[in-house]
């Protein structure tokens, strides 16, 4: 008896994971790194690890940490099997997080509202525009003197205003990420949270997998109610690999896509010469490729662009970033590029 509770009871304080501190890291890097999210499991991590916190709450880098146990999660009955049935499964009943989706006033916020289709230029066409992670996945995350910048945080910001624009040309336009109270900011360090949902309001999977299954079912739905129309999907990132001098911003398509291409090519060109002109010192090289095994390229129904406008990890990146002026600069560039490839469509 005594032997049996002994043994339990030895196998529960080893059956905590554990992991080592990075540089840079804190509780939410360390937490979400490891599948974990900040919000259910930040209490329970800073109780079991209090001993090796520093006053702050911070992490001491190279220190082991354990993290707290997943909380059991009752699922629906599987019905999903490892087949292409998966997908469909899996987004069958997203959770909702409000009533339908955010209003435009609302999503723009208050500096900005909701914008009045001004010009007839994009009637007609379609866009799903899709910024990068999101809810209780920040992504990538830069050091920015003593702040934290969330690569989802600025990928947001980019394409909400890139979203008003596009509706002041007149498009119909999907915010495939929406943030209940962020809007469109002007600030420099825009904080992280976890509180954006997925367009019509439903809650985002930790899961990468899952986040993008969800994503893209949606953008497919849609694309079906507006068959026959010119549709388009865009995907903004600000984590390149480069880590280089140069300004690199990527575009990729998949290789059976020539629509997909031929957009990309079109933002490209409206890039490689405003950067000429804005700064004409410093190398330009950023480019138009194929990149067929991304999820969201191979998986849209609607023609897709992934593009990745820098790293926020980068320092000189980061500068792009932090300036509102340079995300609305962004934003109208990649703008351009949609109508000139709207004017050029046959
Ligand atoms: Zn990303």
């Amino acid at each position: 008896m005594l032997l049996s509770l002994l043994t339990v009871q030895t196998f529960a304080q080893s059956s905590y994971r554990r992991v080592k501190a990075r540089n840079g890291d804190g509780v939410e890097t360390l937490l979400l790194r490891n599948g974990l999210n900040p919000r259910q499991y930040g209490a329970s991590f800073k109780q079991l690890n209090r001993k090796n916190l520093t006053r702050r709450n911070g992490l001491v880098t190279g220190r082991t940490y354990l993290l707290p146990k997943r909380a059991v999660t009752r699922k629906t009955p599987a019905r999903t099997t490892r087949s292409t049935r998966t997908a469909r499964t899996a987004t069958a009943a997203p959770q909702v997080v409000g009533k339908g989706p955010i209003s435009k006033s609302v999503l723009f916020g208050p500096r900005y509202g909701a914008p009045a289709a001004r010009y007839g230029t994009l009637r007609g066409a379609v866009y799903y525009l899709s910024s990068g992670h999101g809810g209780p996945d920040p992504g990538a995350i830069g050091k920015y003197g003593s702040y934290k910048l969330a690569e989802d945080e600025y990928a947001y910001d980019v394409t909400v205003r890139l979203a008003r624009v596009l509706l002041e040309y007149g498009a119909t336009v999907y915010v495939m990420v929406q943030d209940p109270n962020d809007g469109i900011r002007d600030e420099n360090v825009l904080p992280m949270d976890y509180d954006e949902v997925q367009y019509p309001n439903l809650r985002i999977p930790l899961s990468q997998v899952q986040r993008l299954r969800q994503r893209i079912a949606q953008v497919n739905r849609l694309h079906a109610r507006h068959k026959g129309a010119y549709q388009r999907l865009l995907a903004l990132h600000v984590d390149s690999r480069s880590e280089g001098q140069n300004i690199d911003v990527f575009f990729y398509h998949h290789a059976n896509s020539p629509t997909g291409e031929r957009l990309a090519r079109n933002i490209h060109r409206v890039f490689t010469s405003r950067y000429k002109r804005s700064q004409p010192n410093r190398p330009y090289s950023g480019n138009v490729s194929e990149r067929s095994n991304l999820y969201e390229v191979r998986n849209s129904h609607a023609a897709a662009v992934f593009m990745e406008l820098g790293n926020i990890r980068n320092q000189k990146d980061q500068r792009r970033f932090v300036v509102a002026d340079n995300r609305q600069a962004l934003a109208n560039w990649i703008a351009e590029g949609i109508i000139a490839d709207y004017r050029g469509k046959k």
